[in-house]
């Protein structure tokens, strides 16, 4: 368990659920958790962001029925994202096809503002009743009895809080804040990352693009505000290699594409991002007193277009585990069950979608997925 050191702490307020991370997983299990208890005790405690735009945009058809379920469908609605009409791939052949949504189910989805998406969830949250602590990074955690101790420092002041909470869900994405302090590790099963740029659209197709490439794929993916974002996919040493970190390079990289190029309208704006894109779990997802959520527990590609659905649904389904918890229930074998399983089939599908590309079978990238090269690749980090 790892520890701040006490400096000056300014209170301690005391808590049924703590939830560390306050995106899409944290959101429904708050809004979850206070649909089943209306009177817990609830804190969010979420980071500072000093992103001013975050990936992962494209909401899957399914949202809709969680989001009504959160009672948060009416101000999604409100909010006028854009609808998507699905994925459209160039992908094992020269010629693109339409695929409605790469991984997952059928219908229509949402290009959503990850920013004001992820304030409209903030809202909801706190409308509810949970007390949501922004600016503070969970930085230590001392065992308690009942629960936890968390230690959060402040981003403006520096200074430390603590709270108390009887129990604790680890929601905050891949770092697992928590989760990754009681000892529970990550496994990574490759090396993707996404090197993201933000490029006025040429045009207003609405359907995501994906186009793979010898040694990776392009992503990209119409934006409110007639903004295009456009990730390189490819693994860490690659893009490493060739220097695809780098604008002028990623620039004349996405030059070189068939079909992405055509969908940008104007230069870069503002600078590149690198988010990790691995396909990673947590293991173990749960332990006395504690559960993790959303990437947090797990993470997929983003070909699946499946990370907000699946973060909304596993928030909701860790309230459940943490409100047996409170009232003298074991669930959370189960629930690691579930997320084991998930994974599982989620690793299968991948691997049949990546095989459906054999036109660079001499690629590192491909082959790694193709022929399961990618087990060299399996990491293990706390
Ligand atoms: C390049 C890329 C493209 C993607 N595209 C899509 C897509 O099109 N569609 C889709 O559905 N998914 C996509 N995803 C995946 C999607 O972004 C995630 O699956 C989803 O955001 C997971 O939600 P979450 O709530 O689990 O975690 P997050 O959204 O990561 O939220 C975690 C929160 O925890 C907070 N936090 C972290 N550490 C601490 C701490 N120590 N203390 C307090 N707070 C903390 C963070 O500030 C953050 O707000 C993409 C991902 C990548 C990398």
């Amino acid at each position: 368990m790892q520890r701040c050191t006490r400096s000056t702490v300014e209170r301690e307020d005391e808590y049924d659920i703590a939830i560390v991370g306050g995106g899409p997983a944290g959101v429904a299990a708050a809004l979850s958790s206070l649909q089943l208890r209306p009177r817990i005790r609830i804190a969010v405690v979420e980071a500072p962001r000093h992103d001013s735009w975050r990936a992962g945009e494209t909401l899957a058809p399914g949202c809709q029925e969680i989001l009504r379920g959160l009672g948060c469908w009416d101000s999604f609605r409100a909010a006028g994202f854009i609808d998507s009409t699905g994925t459209r791939a160039v992908w094992g052949g020269a010629d693109p096809y339409d695929n409605d949504f790469l991984l997952s189910a059928h219908g229509s989805g949402w290009h959503a503002d990850r920013t004001r998406f992820d304030a409209l969830l903030c809202q909801a949250a706190r409308d509810a009743g949970a007390n949501w602590i922004t600016c503070a990074r969970l930085c230590g955690v001392d065992r308690e009895q009942p629960g936890f101790r968390l230690w959060l420092r402040s981003a403006a002041t520096e200074s430390l809080q603590t709270l108390r909470a009887r129990f604790v869900i680890d929601s905050s994405g891949r770092r697992a804040s928590f989760a990754s302090k009681c000892g529970a590790r990550r496994v990574a099963d490759d090396h993707l990352i996404g090197v993201c740029g933000l490029l006025p659209a040429h045009g207003r197709e609405r359907a995501t693009l994906v186009e793979a490439q010898a040694d990776g794929w392009w992503y990209s993916s119409l934006l409110p505000g007639s903004r295009l974002i456009v990730a390189w996919m490819s693994d860490a040493d690659l893009i490493r290699s060739q220097r695809l970190c780098d604008t002028e390079r990623w620039i004349a990289h996405v030059r070189q594409s068939e079909w992405t190029r055509e969908r940008i309208g104007g230069p870069l704006l503002g600078s590149l991002r690198a988010w990790s894109a691995r396909s990673e779990r947590l293991i173990p997802a749960h332990g006395d007193g504690w559960i993790a959520a959303g990437d947090a527990a797990s993470a997929y590609d983003p070909l699946s277009s499946l990370g907000i659905l699946k973060a909304l649904r596993s928030g909701k389904i860790a309230s459940f585990v943490a409100i047996d918890w409170l009232e003298g229930r074991d669930s959370a074998e189960r629930y690691e069950s579930i997320v084991e399983r998930e994974y599982a089939g989620y690793c299968e599908t991948k691997r049949y979608f990546y095989g459906q590309e054999q036109r660079w079978p001499g690629s590192p990238f491909w082959s790694r997925r193709v022929n399961g090269d990618d087990a060299k690749w399996r990491t293990v980090k706390n």
